[in-house]
């Protein structure tokens, strides 16, 4: 049996190392991890990396050593569900019996003229690297982030910090926090103003420019660079999958395609529907989705059925540059709970959740069953099948 992973991201990760761990003593099984960089992509933290932090160093094929799981370093090209092969851009061809689809999203610049030329955006660590050498070129000038939800407020937040001497103005149709109780949108409308950032909500973007950003009243709004954050689409890799609008593998209640049920889909790449509608991209989901595929593979390979997967949202945490930010509880559906955090606490808060998935990682790789734990319509519950 050959189990291929696509993306080494949160949710591909977390199904690598869950079905090392698991596979461990079996004869027969080979598992293979496929992703463009050898190094871990902190999706958390590209804000930090457009605003020239650096990073830890952290090696995937050094977490998997020892694992039995075989790293491939390569960019998938293309899936093709029909013959079970995953094509490389260097025109090597792996084939699978079992293929688990984590390639994630990328920021989508086709819904606004002139985004895909002028805009940056942080749809890999390439851009987010790109964006910081023209911040830091830039002794004066402004900043326009397009995009009011939580990637477009981090990143204003970021840069106002980072770089007091640039004018920062976030825009966006809806109001940054809009999904956070009226308290802790409050705070973060204040947070920002204190940091400089400039908000402009209700309004639409029609054209991004070289040097400006057109709203839909025709106010140009002038840009030494703009980031786009306007939303995100899955790249169309595996043409014969069944896709929702956005690009998102249609999945059964196991995670596995509707339309090819070898290949499970997981993270952002996935359209996974639950009681409440169908779930949006996060880290704390994506996770989960990764483990609930390794565990129903194992599932199959000794002739059960794979579960459904359930889950159900917990918190927003939402940095607001280093010292500050705003943590949401939600309810399973995502919507607002009364309690959050604010400050000093909620930027600590926020900084153990994104620092958390990779010594998970090197957990869940030792102990399968002890690190998965996620809620499942509020409560807790061990997310082992057996
Ligand atoms: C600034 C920012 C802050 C965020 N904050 C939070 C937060 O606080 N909490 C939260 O839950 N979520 C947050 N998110 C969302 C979260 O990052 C994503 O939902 C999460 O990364 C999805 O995980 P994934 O494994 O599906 O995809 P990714 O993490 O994007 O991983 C995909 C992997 O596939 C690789 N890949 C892609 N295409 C190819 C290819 N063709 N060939 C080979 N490899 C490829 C990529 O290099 C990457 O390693 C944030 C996102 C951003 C941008």
């Amino acid at each position: 049996m050959r189990i291929l992973i696509v993306g080494a991201g949160y949710a591909g990760m977390s199904a690598t190392v869950q079905l090392a761990a698991r596979l461990r003593r079996r004869t027969g099984v080979e598992v293979t991890l496929v992703n463009a960089h050898e190094r871990f992509t902190e999706r958390l933290r590209l804000h930090m990396t457009a605003t020239g932090q650096r990073l830890a160093e952290l090696r995937i094929p050094a977490l998997l050593d020892g694992t039995g799981a075989r790293f491939v370093r390569g960019r998938v090209a293309a899936v093709d569900a029909d013959a079970r092969t995953v094509r490389l851009d260097d025109g090597r061809v792996l084939r699978y019996d079992r293929l688990v689809y984590a390639l994630g999203g990328v920021a989508d610049t086709a819904t606004v003229p002139g985004a895909g030329d002028h805009a940056y955006t942080l749809s890999a660590v390439e851009d987010a690297a790109r964006l910081a050498e023209r911040l830091a070129g830039l002794e004066a000038g402004a900043v326009v982030v397009c995009g009011s939800g939580l990637t477009g407020v981090e990143s204003a937040a970021e840069t106002a910090e980072r770089h007091p001497q640039l004018t920062v103005t976030l825009v966006g149709r809806d109001e940054p926090g809009a999904a956070m109780n009226p308290k802790a949108r409050a705070y973060l409308r204040a947070a920002l103003a204190r940091l400089g950032v400039r908000v402009r909500a209700a309004v639409e973007v029609v054209k991004i420019r070289p040097d400006a950003v057109e709203l839909a009243d025709g106010e140009c709004l002038p840009a030494d660079a703009v980031l786009w954050a306007g939303g995100t689409r899955i790249p169309s890799l595996a043409t014969a999958l069944a896709v929702d609008e956005r690009g998102r593998v249609l999945t059964d209640p196991a995670l596995r395609s509707v339309s090819h049920p070898e290949v499970y889909a997981v993270g952002d790449a996935a359209a996974v529907r639950q009681g409440y509608g169908v779930m949006h991209g996060t880290c704390q989901s994506g996770m989960p989705t990764g483990v609930h595929a390794a565990v129903s593979i194992v599932r199959e390979l000794d002739g059960k059925r794979p579960e459904p997967f359930r889950f159900g949202y917990y918190h927003t945490p939402v940095s607001l540059g280093r010292h500050d930010g705003v943590v949401q509880f939600t309810r399973p559906d995502d919507s607002p709970r009364r309690f959050h955090l604010t400050g000093r606490v909620a930027a600590r808060y926020k900084e153990t959740v994104t620092a958390s998935p990779w010594p998970t990682f090197g957990r869940m790789r030792r102990m399968p069953a002890s690190a998965a734990f996620w809620p499942r319509g509020g409560r807790f519950t061990r997310a082992v099948a057996e």
